[in-house]
């Protein structure tokens, strides 16, 4: 168990013409004793070579990055005690399940015979992939070889583990199950986790703290919750959440928000947080769009229903303004409310689920309001 620091962490990679690419830029975070944060962003944001910087397999151009208060930038990776778990497994495919769980053990500790086979034993059981110790990575299924991977890592009794894509060769369902049994793995192992994914699902489901990366730069780090409902910025708010969030360039006259299709009027708190910028994005989430068959009101406007994409439990609805027919956004409801594709609906943006962005710098200037009574708890 540790604390690890990264402070400014810098990766530049030369190619061989000279030109320069910033992989990953002043990068900063803190991973507490025994949390688990995930790092996620799109491709290419940089995730694997912050990783493989920690792990000590790529050099560090400049910044600190620390275990438990000590720089460890040029400590080599097998004295670093971070186990790695990579996307591909990276199993030795002539050696047993047993074998490749040992291997590491037997290399870099001084731990006698008995005891590694114990270890092995032990963390197989904790695994489920007791009965499979004797089989070759070649025999087993793709879920059976994610878990000798973990396994390999687990009997290391690392202070950090660092896992790298490891669901996304695995089926959905699978993948599903397995981040449950991550989840339940890291509580019980304490050990504090770096995890990398592309994926928001992962990132938002598993972490204890996200931390979001965009063309090697950290955009934001705080819980799931945070990052769902107070992004710093357009970049975050569109990356978490399933559909995105909607988002409509707007320009402020007076105390509107002039869009092509529509106007939104702005309340005195609401325009005092936007404060004078004047070309805005408007943003509200898919499942804070709320659809009647009513009158327009106050921050409500007549839409067509374009396409209605059934998920079973809910509906995503995507619209378009009346008279207009090149804006869609899209309207997350019931999967038991009934709407059909021509109709007419009236579609309210509520002020109070509105996020307002300054288009330029793309910075947040004003999230929607989460009072704690909007939060249930349900404790018993
Ligand atoms: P991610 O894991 O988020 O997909 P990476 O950390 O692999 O991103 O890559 C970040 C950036 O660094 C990308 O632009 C990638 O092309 C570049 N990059 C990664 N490794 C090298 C390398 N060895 N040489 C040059 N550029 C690299």
């Amino acid at each position: 168990m540790a604390d690890l620091e990264l402070d400014d962490v810098t990766k530049v990679y030369v190619e061989n013409d000279g030109n320069e690419i910033t992989a990953v830029d002043e990068v900063s975070l803190e991973i507490d004793d025994g949390e688990f944060l995930v790092l996620v962003g799109p491709s290419g944001c940089g995730k694997s070579t912050t990783l493989r910087m920690v792990a000590g397999l790529e050099s560090i151009t400049s910044g600190e990055i620390r275990l438990d208060g000590e720089v460890i930038n040029d400590r080599k990776p097998k004295d670093r005690d971070i186990a790695m778990v990579f996307q591909s497994y990276a199993l030795y495919p002539h050696m047993t399940v047993r074998e490749n769980m040992a291997f590491g053990l037997e290399e870099s500790t001084t731990m006698p015979d008995d005891e590694i086979a114990e270890t092995v034993e032990s963390t197989a059981e904790m695994l489920g992939i007791d009965d499979l110790l004797d089989r070759k990575p070649d025999d087993l299924s793709g879920g059976q070889q994610q878990r000798v991977a973990l396994g390999r890592a687990i009997v290391r009794d690392p202070e950090v583990f660092l896992l790298d894509e490891p669901l996304s060769n695995l089926d959905a369902k699978l993948r599903a199950q397995m981040r449950t049994e991550l989840q339940r793995l890291q509580e019980e192992l304490t050990v504090s986790t770096i995890y990398v994914t592309h994926d928001q699902t992962e990132a938002m489901t598993m972490a204890d703290k996200i931390a979001i990366l965009n063309e090697g730069q950290l955009q934001q780090v705080g819980t799931p919750l945070e990052c769902y409902h107070e992004p710093a910025n357009l970049f975050v708010a569109g990356f978490i959440g399933e559909p995105s969030m909607n988002f409509f360039e707007t320009t402020r006259e007076d105390d509107r928000l002039v869009h092509d299709c529509f106007e939104y009027d702005l309340s005195r708190e609401t325009a005092a947080e936007v404060g004078d910028h004047s070309d805005l994005v408007l943003g509200i989430r898919p499942e804070d769009v709320e659809l009647s068959a009513g009158s327009e009101g106050r921050h409500s406007y007549e839409t067509v229903v374009d396409v209605v994409e059934p998920m079973g439990n809910e509906n995503n609805v995507y619209l378009t303004f009346a008279g207009d027919h090149d804006e869609t956004f899209v309207a997350t409801i019931d999967g038991l409310q009934h709407v059909e594709e021509g109709e007419s609906v009236i579609a309210k943006l509520p002020e109070e689920a509105v996020h307002v962005f300054d288009r330029e710098s793309g910075r947040a200037l004003r999230n929607r309001t989460l009072d704690t009574e909007s939060v249930t708890d349900l404790r018993i």
